[in-house]
């Protein structure tokens, strides 16, 4: 099949079997920018719940610049790696203050706002601004990867080279970058998956080389499994006239910024005794409540609760008492929503 051609049958069928998403009903750069932070390591159906709601209270680049982080984090909660949403703000910022609080939709202004790399200047510029740019994600460079018989593995520099080289080919000869390259994603999502290739409906099927070689299983490559580090995390909570013992994490590593009940962390799993040592506030009582593990995509981390009693006077600099309500208010992991049903 020709290029130009090729281009044209992604662009007709994702015409006619996309997805109706929340950030696709209506377009703005703005939107745009925002669906691109949340889809980043977040399933799709956990960001149709959060985009909406997001949206209604920032509906512009300088209503999220100008609030406040805790009530950010707070907005962000359900969707993990709260990195994104520290820098959704800081890119907010720099939209206000370098451009006048348009969101740009040139792929090198939008380059410079924090957290965007190559792909997501890509999907903002071709999506929102239908300026000829390619984008590859996970998605694509699947597609591509079947489609062109490329049996790399997909990490390394060279099978990413081709990947991006591709698309580039592939926009430059589309008639509309915004349909081709969303069509692309959809199909991977979709029709191309990781465990299943359903080349009967797909419009690339024709000159597709891993459909031609039977393929379509081992291409890409299986991963290999990564290696998980093993790390104990030691939650304590602590409560005083109603009121629960609550610390923020500090602003690097993970659930940066995020609140918790004081934790200890050890590569080791430590007894009740030790724990109540390092956790930071005197005690007289500590007993173990409860544990589960708690997988991140590094990390597993065993998470040992305990219910400590705090010593009369009890000092505990750099932590808060908080309310109930109080605790309501504040951004706290998944894990961490876990430890405090368990109390
Ligand atoms: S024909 Fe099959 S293997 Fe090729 S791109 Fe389509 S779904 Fe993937």
């Amino acid at each position: 099949m020709e290029i130009g051609n090729r281009a044209r049958a992604v662009e007709d069928w994702f015409a006619a079997n996309r997805r109706r998403l929340p950030w696709r009903t209506r377009r703005s750069a703005w939107r745009s920018l925002v669906s691109e932070f949340m889809l980043q390591q977040t399933q799709v159906a956990r960001v149709v719940e959060k985009f909406e709601p997001f949206l209604t209270r920032f509906p512009d680049p300088a209503s999220l610049a100008a609030a406040d982080e805790q009530e950010v984090l707070a907005m962000w909660q359900g969707l993990g790696y709260y990195r994104r949403a520290r820098n959704l703000k800081r890119a907010a910022e720099m939209i206000v203050e370098r451009f006048g609080g348009r969101t740009p939709l040139e792929p090198d202004e939008l380059l410079e706002l924090p957290g965007v790399g190559r792909y997501t200047a890509g999907a903002i510029a071709s999506i929102a601004g239908r300026r000829r740019v390619p984008i590859v994600d996970g998605n694509v460079q699947r597609v591509l990867a079947r489609l062109h018989e490329d049996d790399a593995d997909p990490t390394s520099r060279d099978a990413i080279a081709r990947a991006w080289q591709r698309a580039t080919e592939l926009v430059d000869a589309c008639d509309r970058p915004d349909r081709l390259n969303e069509g692309m994603m959809e199909l991977g999502a979709l029709v191309c998956t990781p465990g299943m290739a359903d080349c009967g409906v797909c419009p690339l099927a024709t000159g597709c080389g891993a459909r031609r070689s039977g393929r379509q299983a081992s291409i890409p490559p299986p991963k290999r499994a990564a290696v998980k580090i093993e790390v104990h995390h030691h939650s304590v909570l602590v409560r005083r006239n109603g009121r629960l013992l609550m610390e923020q994490r500090g602003d690097d590593g993970i659930w940066a910024g995020l609140w918790q009940v004081p934790t200890v962390e050890s590569k080791r799993k430590l007894g009740p005794s030790q724990v109540s040592r390092r956790c930071g506030v005197e005690l007289t009582e500590i007993d173990r409540v409860g544990s589960f593990t708690h997988e991140l995509s590094h990390r597993r981390i065993h998470v040992h609760v305990f219910r400590g009693d705090a010593a009369p006077g009890a000092r505990a600099p750099g932590r808060t008492w908080q309310t109930r309500s109080g605790l309501e208010r504040l951004p706290v992991s998944n894990a961490v929503r876990r430890i405090l049903e368990l109390g």
